[in-house]
């Protein structure tokens, strides 16, 4: 499944592509036909994302997507002429210079201004928007008796972590992802706050999940010199390295089901609360 800094690069793309354009707007596959006629040839205005919640903005209608676990959507630049239709489109958005294919969402409906309210209020502080802060994630993870990795996953707690997200900064701040987050501090949720901010600022400029710190730096610095580089390949720290030796301490990486995924973590040197 993507995580939050997908949707948030996509909605970059979208709006790069067509802001201050009026796309047609079509559903190969039918089954967005009636929403994709009110849309068609209307001012494309902006898409942007909640966490793992992408919102289209045409003509004064909002496009609601989720990706789900297999949806994809996909803005290239065309050579001015229609390309063919590849699979079961959902949404084609084209105009004269880019065409963007939506395939296999969970969610693609239009939504009302109150939807989109209620949408939003659902989702916990996103890392990735500018003015977010943690108070209202360690609110709910103070009061709750589920371990920190089940409340990592919940979208209601914080916005657009996924799993590889959760592993990683669960081992870079060295949490037991087993403690109830009543017994997490809330330095150590602001620790895993910002830590957060970071690595997906980083994976919406570059694209990629980077997690290791010497990668992550040298991201950084080339994002402020605007000079990306085709590297930052150390694998991660912990995440699908299970029986490997801890980067860290040496203890062997475990692994377990939480929250519907696999958890990757260190049980030598993760035991800060
Ligand atoms: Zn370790």
């Amino acid at each position: 499944m993507p995580e939050g800094h997908t949707l948030h690069r996509i909605g970059r793309e979208l709006t790069d592509a067509f802001a201050g354009t009026a796309p047609a707007v079509t559903s190969p596959q039918g089954r967005f036909a009636e929403s994709a006629a009110i849309l068609d040839g209307r001012p494309f205005e902006r898409a942007w994302a909640h966490g793992k919640l992408l919102f289209v903005e045409i003509g004064g209608q909002t496009v609601h997507i989720h990706l789900g676990l297999i949806g994809k959507l996909a803005v290239h630049a065309t050579d001015g002429a229609e390309p063919a239709v590849q699979g079961a489109v959902r949404l084609r958005l084209l105009n004269e210079r880019y065409v963007a294919d939506l395939r296999g969402p969970m969610v693609c409906t239009l939504v009302t201004p109150v939807e989109v309210d209620a949408l939003v209020a659902r989702q916990g502080p996103d890392p990735l928007q500018p003015s977010a802060e943690p108070t209202r994630a360690w609110e709910r993870i103070h009061r709750s008796g589920k371990s920190i990795a089940e409340l990592m996953m919940d979208q209601s707690v914080i916005a657009g972590v996924g799993n590889i997200y959760r592993c990683e900064v669960l081992w870079r701040q060295r949490v037991n992802p087993a403690y109830a987050g009543r017994r997490i501090k809330r330095g150590t949720v602001e620790a895993m706050w910002h830590d957060l901010v970071r690595l997906m600022h980083v994976g919406v400029h570059t694209g990629r999940i980077i997690t290791v710190e010497e990668d992550v730096a040298d991201a950084e610095r080339d994002i402020a010199q605007g000079a990306l580089k085709p590297a930052y390949d150390r694998p991660n720290y912990v995440y699908q390295r299970d029986g490997q030796p801890c980067p860290r301490c040496g203890a062997r990486i475990r692994t377990r089901v939480v929250a519907g995924r696999n958890l990757f973590w260190c049980g030598g040197c993760q035991r800060r609360t």
